[in-house]
């Protein structure tokens, strides 16, 4: 394990600077901890409010991230008002949380880790709390005690598995103070507690002490096969994609809660996206002979609990080859939802025995394929992230802990204590509450500018997964950067599509599927307009126009409506036509027929799609220029010649012409596409949403 220190760095920075920094360096090695695990705490002396010295702990709070804390995001705590409780021999959560919140020396700032008194209670200045993988494998196994001791001999204390809480603080301070000259304490299937009269000394003892650990797996590890033999070769990695993007939209769709048949009953629908992941360690796990039997096994520590649940889902098949088949359909959606019943069961099961009262739908996050990988599945694509690397860990753990004994994860009463415990549900609900599209996944074509970047963005912003399809590969992913930008990374994909070319088109919609696992709204946007008398119109222009305007809508619709189908969700299309479909201008005979064509598919798909809870809907804007590649030089003179005007005067034209007299923006058609993408207008299909203005011979009739 890689010591980051570096003193240039840390030159210069003292008290809570210096404690960021080696935090920091902690959150920076995914072996330590992950995505908001850990915490690292300062005791010091601070002037308070009232300029009198205090005793102040500078500890990490709840909901950040030591990867990315900042100074401010250690809460401090008086020190004096906590050191008493250790004359308690008890104290439930509920009483700790509301003490801990009178002893804050700001008051309303974050609230503290649950891990508090553990760090208050030793008495060194510098401590860090590590989950990191070494130690845990030495703790989750058989024998777990006696590695610890034959690694660290008197240096460490043990602690049996007890709930993070008030008593295992106890039984940390009080073994810490009995014990003096020892070095750290190892908690039991959880982590690592190291100390130091500084900061560097902190930092240095996590990590000499976790290389000590990783050192002892590997030599205790060497030369042997720790999942045992490989039972199940794996899939080339283009069988491997290709299996996925088969089954994603039916697993999404089963996880999703899609009903089983059309009209049945069911918990209302709770979407998730997913990742694929066929990283090597994932598929020499699943494919071996002891990787089916022991992903049953629970989770490592505490920490990966909420985030990966107490046991995968594992979806056995015989994996189809060759090119996609309808016959293959049905045998894939059986062993899915066969695998998905099963957990369920085992999952009620599981929380009646403890006592609790089983969710309505219990879902996997995790979910195993022999041969071809593994499918995080969660919210958004930042938590499927955070999963998948719970889960690689998790293996990661099993594997180390293989080489040197025999996995025992945290056990079943232990993990249901920890699932149903208020101050780590806490903890989850600090997330921001979900926007009105989050969980859902949106394709746009045309997304590099104009109508459809406005759409991008706008959808992006209320929550959605974006796929930005252009015909222009590299502006596609400009747009999508630029949302991931805004929104956070992942939350969008750029992809270059030819609408008009079936090849192309399939192909972008595969990539929706690879970076999220479906879809749930179309807008189909690209578009072209060529402007030409009919007696001057070329053939070529003629078909151009059909192809892009007209084929280009039937490409891109029935991929997305197979895909939605499969998935068994609904969904949204929205077809971006034009007010030319319903009040045709001259010398635009090309533009008009083909946007016409594109309106009546839209209607046919608005019929044949209601079924399957599949909503078609069109919007019919009238003259948006900002940003456009519709309008470019050439049509902005024929349009200003076809109406007898100069061509810096259209913008005024097609504004006085409406009946507000306004101008009309991408950013308004957004709004329409908003609303029709969403389940605001959920009872809302076939139907024509005009953003113009107000044109009166384009009135839909
Ligand atoms: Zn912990």
């Amino acid at each position: 394990m890689d010591n980051l220190w570096r003193d240039n760095e840390a030159a210069g920075l003292a008290g809570l600077d210096l404690l960021a920094y080696r935090s920091r360096l902690i959150g920076r090695d995914p072996d330590l901890v992950l995505w908001g695990g850990g915490n690292t705490s300062l005791k010091q002396t601070e002037t308070d409010f009232r300029g009198r010295a205090v005793r102040v702990m500078r500890i990490k709070g709840s909901g950040s991230d030591l990867k990315t804390i900042e100074p401010a995001q250690f809460p401090g705590i008086r020190l004096d008002d906590i050191e008493p409780l250790l004359q308690r021999d008890a104290m439930s959560d509920e009483e700790m949380v509301a003490w801990l919140v009178r002893c804050l020396v700001e008051p309303g700032s974050a609230r503290p880790s649950i891990e508090t008194l553990l760090h208050g209670f030793v008495p060194h200045p510098h401590i860090d709390h590590t989950h990191a993988d070494a130690i845990l494998a030495l703790t989750n196994t058989a024998d777990g005690r006696r590695h610890v001791e034959a690694v660290y001999g008197r240096e460490a204390i043990w602690i049996p598995y007890r709930r993070p809480g008030f008593r295992l603080s106890r039984e940390v301070a009080d073994s810490a103070r009995s014990r003096p000259e020892a070095r750290c304490v190892v908690l039991e299937k959880h982590g690592l507690i190291t100390w130091g009269q500084t900061a560097r000394e902190s930092y240095d003892a996590t990590i000499e002490i976790n290389t000590r650990a990783e050192e002892y797996a590997r030599e205790r590890g060497r030369g042997r096969a720790v999942f045992g033999a490989p039972a199940r070769p794996s899939l080339s990695l283009s069988e491997r994609r290709r299996v996925f993007r088969r089954l994603a939209p039916c697993l999404r769709g089963l996880l999703s809660g899609a009903p089983a048949g059309a009209g049945s009953p069911g918990p209302p629908i709770e979407r998730v996206v997913l990742r694929f992941d066929d990283g090597q360690d994932i598929l020499d796990f699943i494919g071996s002979e002891a990787g089916p039997q022991l992903c049953l096994a629970g989770p490592a520590t505490p920490d990966h609990l909420l985030y990966v649940r107490p046991r995968p889902m594992l979806v056995d098949a015989a994996w189809p080859a060759g090119p996609p088949s309808p016959a293959d359909e049905a045998p894939l959606r059986e062993a899915i939802a066969s695998a998905l019943q099963k957990y369920a069961d085992w999952y009620r099961l599981y929380v009646r025995k403890h006592g609790g009262e089983p969710p309505v739908r219990p879902a996997p996050r995790v979910v195993l394929l022999p041969g071809v990988g593994m499918v995080a599945a969660w919210k958004d694509a930042r938590h499927t992230r955070m999963v998948a690397d719970m889960y690689r860990h998790t293996v990661r753990v099993v594997g180390m802990a293989q080489g040197i004994g025999e996995y025992r994860s945290l056990g079943l009463q232990d993990t249901y204590d920890v699932e149903s415990w208020p101050l780590e549900l806490y903890r989850m609900s600090l997330a921001p509450p979900e926007k009105e599209l989050a969980r859902r996944v949106a394709l746009v074509t045309g997304a590099a500018g104009g109508i459809g970047r406005a759409i991008a963005r706008r959808l992006a912003a209320e929550g959605c997964h974006v796929v930005a399809a252009d015909l222009d590969g590299d502006k596609a992913d400009a747009a999508a950067a630029e949302i991931c930008e805004a929104q956070g990374p992942e939350r969008a994909v750029g992809v270059r599509m030819d609408v008009a070319d079936e090849a192309s088109v399939e192909a972008a919609f595969d990539a929706a599927v690879a970076s999220y696992g479906g879809l749930d709204v179309l807008v189909s946007n690209a578009g072209i307009a060529l402007s030409a008398p009919i007696d001057r119109l070329e053939l070529k222009d003629w078909r151009r126009s059909l192809e892009v305007n007209a084929t280009g809508h039937f490409l891109s619709a029935r991929a997305a409506l197979r895909i939605m189908k499969e998935q068994g969700l609904g969904g949204s299309m929205v077809f971006i036509a034009s007010k030319n479909v319903l009040a045709p201008g001259k010398d635009f005979g090309a533009y008009s027929a083909s946007k016409a064509a594109q309106t009546q598919l839209a209607r046919i798909l608005a019929i044949e799609g209601g079924e399957a809870g599949i909503r078609v809907n069109i919007i019919n804007p009238d003259a948006v220029f900002q940003d456009s590649n519709l309008w470019s030089s050439g049509v902005r003179e024929e349009r200003a010649r076809a109406h007898g005007i100069k061509p810096d005067e259209l913008e005024d034209f097609y504004r006085r012409r409406n009946l507000l007299g306004a101008r009309v923006f991408a950013e308004d058609v957004a709004e329409a596409a908003f609303w029709l993408a969403s389940d605001r207008s959920a009872k809302t299909t076939g139907c024509i949403l005009t953003v113009d203005g107000g044109v009166r011979e384009a009135f839909p009739r």
